[in-house]
């Protein structure tokens, strides 16, 4: 696991996010940072195909 310190510091995870949000948020973040892995329940709603 390792954090990319610079990436969140330009992004950080907004209060009151709306799933939307935190889905885009949780995939840019995988992108560049492994700090930790996206919450199972956002990754089945993923599934679901709100955001590809
Ligand atoms: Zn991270």
């Amino acid at each position: 696991m390792k954090t990319n310190k610079e990436w969140h510091l330009a992004h950080p995870m907004v209060h009151n996010a709306t799933l939307q949000q935190r889905i885009i948020w949780h995939v840019d973040h995988q992108r560049n940072c492994n700090c930790r892995p996206i919450p199972d329940n956002l990754l089945s709603l993923m599934n679901k195909d709100i955001v590809k």
